[in-house]
């Protein structure tokens, strides 16, 4: 019988809700491209409910209990003899989310002797050290897909938030004022402006396709060229890199994983190249960009707005310079962990843990390492040190 260490973000405020704001979700059973969204056995939560809270527990406690596992939940991952640390010594298998990530060091994997499986309960498993776990034959795995669509839905969102000024003129209306000026003197229309994505992945190529509608040229750049297909009917111009992309666009949004090939890919030299009042959008990882760049970039106004949901470390301490740098748009990390996305990840989580207790292969799109190596998604998406 198994461990299950599974870490969550904490409840609400004023306690974990008794009735929500809307009665169901819509049911969506594939994904673009035709991956079919999770399919366990069995649920026994209801979808559009908090998951991915502590009380909610990603809907695991009966499946896991009926078939005599343990569930340890805890948000209490970074203190000093944190819960995390105490119960990890003899855990089997760690769920943890990026929104509240349970950071598996090299060092915190060498300490958990019977940890064999870390299942990110979505996308991005850079809290969770890859060389480790490949020298440790520790698996990972991921709800691939799981809250793509959730997040190019965000980086849209921010992208017109930050171009049409809405923050700064919402707050005008919380304020009681109604100086118009205020509002417009930095909002401007997308139409016609060049839109550009690090990476056309799963979010990066929804991006492209939400924004086509916007009448704006479209840019990427990734490892692999999209279909000819594709590009013809989004009208897409290919960059072979970051560096030759972002000169040419007035927004930049990044969408590639946190690896060895991304880690401060944007600091002071790459945004002395943008235009100068270009709108950078990251939902992907903080450390893609350099802190203390982005916000001497916006004072200077060489950026005219940063927005997103990812920080480093997460939750971000109340200092951090992102909270009060000019013309942004962060929110906490939400983006990927709406209602309906906690529905999806909840699923998968419990899909890969019924696979992996019934010795069945996990799905190859979920695996990010397995067997001592980078495997499925993985395999193709991140790279590794050593
Ligand atoms: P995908 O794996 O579908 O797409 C990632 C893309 O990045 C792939 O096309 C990959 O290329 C490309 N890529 C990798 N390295 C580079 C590089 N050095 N330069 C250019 N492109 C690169 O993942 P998703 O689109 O689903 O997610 C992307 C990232 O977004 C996740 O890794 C995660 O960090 C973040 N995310 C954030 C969430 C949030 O809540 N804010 C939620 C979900 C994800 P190729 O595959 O061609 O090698």
């Amino acid at each position: 019988m198994a461990k299950v260490l599974c870490v969550l973000y904490d409840d609400p405020t004023d306690g974990y809700p008794t009735a929500y704001a809307r009665d169901d979700l819509p049911v969506i059973d594939h994904y673009p491209g035709g991956q079919t969204t999770p399919t366990p056995e069995a649920i026994d939560f209801a979808p559009g409910h908090l998951l991915g809270s502590v009380s909610g527990e990603l809907g695991l406690r009966s499946f896991l209990e009926k078939a005599g596992h343990t569930l340890v939940v805890t948000s209490d991952k970074d203190s000093d003899g944190s819960v995390f640390d105490r119960e990890l010594v003899d855990a089997d298998i760690v769920v943890s989310q990026p929104f509240w990530p349970a950071y598996l060091t090299a060092d915190r994997i060498a300490a958990a002797k019977n940890l064999k499986l870390a299942v990110t309960a979505g996308i991005g498993s850079d809290h969770v050290d890859l060389d480790a776990a490949i020298a440790h034959g520790v698996t990972v795995a991921e709800v691939t897909y799981c809250n793509s669509i959730s997040v190019a839905e965000h980086v849209v969102m921010t992208i017109l938030s930050l171009v049409r000024n809405y923050l700064p003129s919402h707050r005008v209306v919380l304020d009681g004022g109604w100086n118009i000026a205020d509002c417009v003197a930095r909002s401007y229309d997308l139409e016609g402006m060049q839109v550009g994505t690090v990476a056309a992945g799963r979010i990066g190529l929804a991006v492209l396709r939400r924004l086509a509608p916007f009448d704006v040229k479209l840019h990427y750049t990734d490892r692999y060229r999209l279909p000819r297909e594709v590009e013809e009917e989004l009208g897409l111009t290919f960059h072979e890199s970051a560096a030759e992309l972002v000169p040419f666009c007035d927004v930049v949004t990044v969408n590639a994983p946190l690896h060895a090939e991304t880690e401060g890919l944007f600091g002071d030299e790459l945004f002395g190249t943008m235009k100068r009042g270009a709108y950078l959008i990251n939902t992907a990882r903080a450390r893609i960009v350099d802190r203390d760049a982005v916000d001497r970039a916006l004072r200077s106004g060489q950026l005219a707005g940063y927005g997103g949901d990812v920080w480093y470390p997460q939750p971000a301490p109340a200092d951090h310079p992102w909270r009060t740098m000019p013309h942004h748009g962060m929110t906490p990390h939400i983006s990927g962990s709406s209602l309906s996305a906690q529905a999806r990840y909840a699923a998968g989580t419990r899909e890969i843990l019924e696979s992996w207790f019934a010795r069945r292969p996990v799905r190859d799109e979920y695996l990010i390492v397995d067997g001592g190596a980078l495997a499925g998604t993985g395999a193709h998406s991140y790279s590794v040190r050593s």
